[in-house]
């Protein structure tokens, strides 16, 4: 038997983390010895013995043999927080691609010499009645900030001062202004820590706090969750409900048992739905216990939050998917909001999956996993039917609100019938209706996964690859191209279905929307909230914020106004052209317009009075625009899956997507194809054994499949050519085999000019 050698980090502080040692792996260790342990080694001559962390594994030794050492032991004694982010560091780099360093800095922020985030809260001094006043004296004077401020006073004593000045948007001036006239104090860190404050603080929060008395439903979800716990068989939940069923008060239940079990929370909300709304119903349950981590944090920021978990001052973390790697030292529960959202999944190397890496997180900690959506991801969705989730449903909204009547209007009908406008007929009398009674509509422009796929305005027909089942996306020079097998035609004069020359790519922006409505409504009061509104700090959060105040009549936007606040005045939504993400140019289109569609739709009517919604599209037949109209998502789910299944998409199957990045195309284009070629049967003998034995067991659907090597959907940024292959295959660990290959094939190129990545099961197109 040949000798076994383990690459070695053996210091992971600072930023040394880029140099491993090697060492030999003795007999008795051989069988145990994964990546990611924790090990004792010798260091330099002095006989003194360091940690070290298992990186990699294998037979070469890259120095001296007689000079390479023993690992002395396998650490499993006392196996830290920081430990375990480690191994899981090795997990993500295995199942993920990426070096061991990318995925060690991934889970652990490096250390900053940065002093101490000094922690200010300000503190309302004047009674309720006083700041009232103050309000409407601001209201008159059209001091929005300050507006702003006041009311958010009214309900509360005290505001963490980093969300005045942050997500409230109001200036130290505004504040001192305040200050002065005797309205609020700004505290410091040292007040708050003390503790006997602290403790009367909390009480009081605890005491104004209105808590809901949980649902029969509610309750049985949290009581089962933590029962599992309690017996020690924490597992897997997916909690599917409607906006407005109670989840999160279901999430903060289990949360707050959790905590007085002695455990911590890690609640995970997609970056676009973390407002300031969310953080304060957190923060008025669990007080100063609740720490927020977001991407506005500086490193030194976040480095400090890390240093605050592990020193146990805080329970509950609330972020997006990077404050999964919270490294407290009792985890009790990971709560995965919104888990249907693409931003779970990591675009930088390693592109990991919050979903699964929670999973493994939890299942390393012996916590528990809750996973919640109005929409589930297929993938989630799937296991649950699997039984490898628990499945709960929640129905009804708690805060009253029917479901909208919707409308779906065939744009290809308003055509024929010479309305030429973006405006159906019927959109155009609801607005008008809304305009003369003084209530709030929604417009919303579906670009999601938009990347110039070309339809037919008359007929509707999407021209679409013959081999791949996904629409062809114009490129310059009129050739129509699919992104996954690299097919190309020329772009059609004429529509080959119905004749039509109305055949091209849908070309409205928000901008225009916003033009044309004015012109059928002159007085109309718009706000429009797009990627060109939303770039400065806090803009996202102010439009919300405006509409919400009622300072206009219509919000038009994009995806981003489907999340996030609550507006009871809206009872119209409008969505423009419900099929533009079906032209997408991946298997998730349909996914995608789904849970665009039942989002918006879902925003209508959440008031008093009832809402209607207007869905226009060309391909109103579609399930996913058929199902979104009925709120249905079990229909939606049973169709979609059947085409995952003959497809062998994910979740049915798995993909792994090998992207070249090269400056010179030639260069790009070989190397993508000589990696697919690899992949095909040219692999080192032994490996490619045991490759193609995983791709025969189990018969004809576990064979492996390659697509490609195309350009990517976006062919060069930057004067960086991008070419990808995809690689599909029914067992996971298949393709990490062929990722395995692939890198040791990378390994051996000397590659200067080139980079390669891989997507395990992507969510983007590519
Ligand atoms: P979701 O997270 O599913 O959108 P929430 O937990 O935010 O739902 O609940 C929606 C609204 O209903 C919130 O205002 C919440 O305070 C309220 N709510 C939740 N559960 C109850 C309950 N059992 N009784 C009364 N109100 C409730
Ligand atoms: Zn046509
Ligand atoms: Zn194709």
């Amino acid at each position: 038997m040949s000798e076994l050698y383990a690459d070695i980090i053996v210091d992971i502080s600072h930023e040394k983390l880029d140099k491993p040692f090697q060492y030999r792996v003795p007999e008795r260790l051989r069988d145990s010895l994964e990546i990611g342990m924790c090990v004792t080694v010798p260091f330099g001559n002095g006989g003194r013995r360091l940690k070290g962390y298992v990186i990699e594994i294998g037979e070469e030794c890259k120095f001296d043999p007689q000079r390479t050492k023993d690992i002395l032991e396998i650490t499993t004694k006392n196996a830290g927080v920081e430990d375990r982010l480690i191994a899981l560091a090795g997990w993500i780099r295995k199942n993920y691609g990426s070096t061991m360093i990318q995925a060690l800095k991934t889970v652990i922020p490096a250390k900053q010499t940065v002093k101490r985030l000094e922690h200010r809260t300000l503190q309302r001094l004047m009674n309720r009645e006083e700041i009232i006043s103050l309000l409407g004296e601001s209201r008159r004077k059209k001091q929005v900030a300050k507006e702003r401020l006041l009311r958010e006073l009214v309900e509360q004593e005290e505001i963490p001062y980093e969300w005045v000045t942050g997500k409230l948007g109001v200036s130290a001036q505004t504040v001192r202004g305040l200050e002065k006239a005797g309205a609020v104090r700004v505290v410091s860190t040292e007040s708050l820590r003390d503790p006997v404050r602290l403790a009367q603080e909390n009480e009081e929060a605890h005491a104004r706090q209105t808590r809901p008395v949980l649902s029969a439903e509610q309750r049985r979800i949290a009581e089962e969750i933590l029962a599992d716990f309690d017996a020690g068989s924490p597992g897997t939940y997916l909690i599917h409900g409607i906006t407005g069923s109670g989840k999160t008060e279901v999430y903060m239940q289990i949360v707050e048992e959790m905590v007085r079990r002695g455990r911590q929370a890690i609640v995970l909300i997609p970056e676009i739905a973390l407002t300031y709304q969310t953080l304060l119903r957190f923060y008025r349950r669990f007080g100063s216990r609740v720490s927020v981590m977001n991407s506005t944090l500086s490193p030194g920021e976040k480095y400090d939050q890390c240093e605050r978990a592990k020193n146990g001052e805080i329970d509950v973390i609330i972020g997006p998917r990077s404050a999964l790697f919270t490294p407290f030292p009792k985890l009790g529960v990971i709560i995965m909001d919104e888990e249907h959202e693409n931003s779970y999944k990591s675009e930088a190397t390693p592109k990991y999956h919050a979903r699964e890496t929670a999973a493994r997180l939890a299942g390393m900690c012996g916590a528990t996993l809750v996973l919640g959506s109005a929409t589930p991801s297929m993938e989630a969705y799937y296991r649950a039917q699997s039984g490898e989730y628990k499945l709960y449903t929640l129905k009804e909204r708690l805060t009253g609100g029917q479901l909208p009547t919707v409308y779906t209007i065939d744009l290809r009908q308003e055509l024929k019938e010479g309305n030429r406008s973006i405006f159906s007929r019927k959109l155009q009398e609801l607005l008008a209706d809304r305009l003369q009674k003084g209530e709030q509509s929604i417009l919303f422009l579906n670009r999601r996964g938009y990347a110039g796929f070309i339809s037919c305005r008359a007929c509707g027909h999407v021209m679409k690859c013959p081999h791949c089942d996904v629409s062809l996306s114009e490129h310059k020079g009129g050739r129509l191209i699919c992104h996954y097998c690299g097919y190309s035609e020329p772009k059609p004069s004429a529509c080959p279905k119905c004749g039509s020359r109305y055949i091209s790519g849908f070309k409205a922006g928000t901008q225009q929307i916003e033009e044309k409505l004015r012109e059928l409504f002159p007085n109309v009061r718009t706000l429009r909230m797009d990627g060109d509104t939303t770039k400065t700090k806090d803009s996202y959060e102010q439009i919300l914020s405006a509409f919400s105040n009622r300072e206009a009549d219509v919000l038009i936007g994009t995806q981003m106004i489907v999340k996030g606040h609550d507006f009871p005045g809206v009872t119209l939504v409008g969505v423009l052209a419900a099929d533009l993400s079906l032209g997408a140019n991946d298997y998730r289109a349909g996914e995608r317009t789904f849970q665009l569609l039942t989002q918006a739709v879902g925003r209508a009517g959440r008031g008093a009075l009832p809402g209607e919604a207007v869905i226009q599209t060309y391909q109103p037949e579609h399930y996913a625009v058929t199902y979104a109209a009925e709120q249905d998502y079990e229909g939606f789910y049973n169709e979609e899956i059947l085409y995952r299944e003959l497809g062998g998409y994910p979740p049915a199957a798995h993909m792994l997507a090998v992207q070249i990045f090269a400056r010179e195309e030639s260069r790009g284009q070989s190397l993508a194809e000589a990696l697919a070629e690899c992949v095909r049967g040219k692999m080192p003998a032994e490996r490619g054994q045991e490759m193609k034995d995983a791709a025969q067991t189990g018969g004809e659907r576990d064979r492996m499949q390659i697509i490609g090597p195309a350009p990517a959907a976006i062919g060069r940024i930057n004067d960086i050519f991008r070419f990808v292959f995809y690689v599909k295959s029914a067992k996971y660990d298949t393709l990490v085999k062929v990722k395995d290959v692939l890198e040791e094939k990378i390994q051996g190129e000397q590659l200067r000019t080139e980079l390669v990545q891989f997507d395990f099961d992507p969510v983007n197109t590519l």
